[in-house]
């Protein structure tokens, strides 16, 4: 069994489409397919929803935004000239009037809730699978398009950053799946949210839909999950910066999760949680290009032929640092000031991305979607119980994070000194270190300013 991921930047226009529906209609044996909306929905959909609430919309601007938005799935489907059956054009007329509606009401009350919110950005994947699975048929796939949500994918409830609760989504979808197969239908699935246990569309944050494969590929016990992308796989550095980075021909489960956490969007970290569980490997291959190899993750253990141990440089901007400032030395000894600080930020559901402790600071560093919230949350501990240990926070922007990737590299020998050593000699200050909680990845916090330097120096001592 064979589950396939194809992500918005593959779905660019009608004849990508049909290169997708090219490459699944070659893949042997049973498949289910997950995808995500096409390329710029999500955005479109995102951009809309602060339309309501920032400005006035009337019935006119709602009208418009859903017929383009039919229209433009359309286009897809015209392509090349099928013989529409009009069953399909009637699940994408559903699916607008629904969304239609839905906005009215929203614009009426001039406010989406994060509920509303999950909801609306739903609709992305919802039609593409009506979409792709119309241009499947027209070549001779027997397919079935289906809502993650009406199967039972349940989640943990988290509107846009949901999590999967594994077992019962496994049964739920085993259950709906599984017959289909059986029959020799692909299921075209949605990707990127699920339901909570109150019937409600919960989404797993942008970008969603490789976890939701994940999960597919858990529930049926898949011998391999394949992400088709618009680029080759993951590269040892940000090609925008070295362009003469190179292709990693495999990653560790360990590897492709903290190359992904920070600065790589090739997959999304998440991912890796449910395939973990069942070993299945992960393969990334180019939509474009599909004769590429592309990165295979695996469950492996380096050895000296496997080597070298730094497989790959990447660098985060978009995240904010919050130092928190003690009274004196004694700080460390105060166990309350770490669960006051996660216990805080946790009731408003902000994500603490990493965490470096001294006896007398504590430097905490978020997404930058969750700085302002974070540190307006952890300035309330200030004026409230924690007075005389805590002194103060301190919001530093234009940070950058870099990690230095590779299985054993806490492990090995002279590497921190390395990096250093490269660092002090072109003059970059590391602000910051985190090493030895991963086994395969250090981290650092310079500048921002001295990002592109530092990133090029260490490819060059690492890699040439
Ligand atoms: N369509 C969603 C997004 O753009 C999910 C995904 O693409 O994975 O974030
Ligand atoms: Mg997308």
């Amino acid at each position: 069994m064979k589950v396939l991921k194809f992500g918005g930047a593959s779905i660019k226009d009608a004849n990508s489409l049909k290169q997708i529906a090219q490459i699944i209609k070659a893949t042997k044996g049973p498949k289910a397919v997950v995808l995500s909306a096409f390329n710029g929905i999500t955005d479109k959909l995102q951009g809309f929803i602060s339309r309501i609430s920032t400005r006035r919309l009337n019935t006119k601007h709602i009208h418009r935004f859903i017929s383009d938005l039919k229209n433009h799935h359309l286009l897809f489907l015209r392509y090349p000239l099928p013989r529409n059956n009009g069953h399909d054009k009637n699940a994408i007329d559903n699916h607008c009037r629904e969304l239609e509606r839905l906005l009215y009401g929203l614009t009426y009350i001039k406010e989406v809730s994060e509920r509303w919110q999950d909801l609306i950005l739903s609709f992305g994947e919802r039609l593409s699978v009506v979409v792709a699975s119309e241009i499947l048929s027209q070549i001779g796939v027997h397919t079935k398009a289906v809502e993650s949500d009406k199967i039972g994918l349940l989640t943990d409830g988290y509107f846009g950053k949901a999590s999967a609760i594994l077992p019962i989504a496994r049964n739920n979808l085993r259950k709906n799946l599984l017959p289909l197969i059986k029959r020799n239908i692909v299921p075209v699935i949605t990707g990127f949210f699920g339901v909570d246990k109150q019937g409600r569309t919960t989404t797993f944050g942008r970008g969603g839909s490789d976890y939701s494969a994940g999960i597919v590929s858990y529930a049926l016990d898949a011998d391999c999950l394949e992400i088709w992308k618009d680029v080759d796989g993951f590269m040892s550095a940000n090609p925008a910066l070295i362009s003469h980075a190179q292709l990693i021909k495999q990653l560790s489960y360990k590897e492709a999760v903290e190359l992904s956490y920070f600065g790589s969007t090739v997959l999304h970290p998440k991912t890796v949680e449910p395939v973990l569980l069942k070993n299945i490997p992960i393969i990334i291959r180019n939509t474009f290009s599909p004769d590429g190899k592309g990165t295979v993750i695996h469950y492996y253990k380096p050895t000296k032929a496997n080597k070298p141990i730094i497989k790959g440089i990447t660098y985060e901007t978009n995240i904010g640092l919050i130092k928190v400032h003690g009274f004196g030395a004694g700080f460390g000894y105060k166990t309350e000031v770490i669960h006051e600080i996660t216990e805080r930020l946790l009731a408003k559901n902000i994500n603490i991305k990493t965490i470096i402790s001294a006896p007398s600071g504590i430097g905490l560093i978020l997404g930058r979607e969750d700085f302002e919230s974070g540190y307006k949350v952890l300035d309330e501990i200030r004026q409230g119980g924690l007075t005389g240990i805590v002194s103060g926070f301190e919001k530093i922007k234009n940070r950058a994070l870099i990690g230095t990737i590779g299985e054993g590299a806490t492990k090995t020998k002279g590497l921190a000194a390395r990096v250093f050593r490269t660092l002090s000699a072109i003059s970059v200050n590391i602000e910051m270190i985190s090493a030895g909680a991963s086994s395969s990845a250090g981290y650092f916090i310079i500048n921002q300013k001295d990002l592109k330097k530092t990133v090029r120096t260490l490819y060059k001592e690492f890699f040439n």
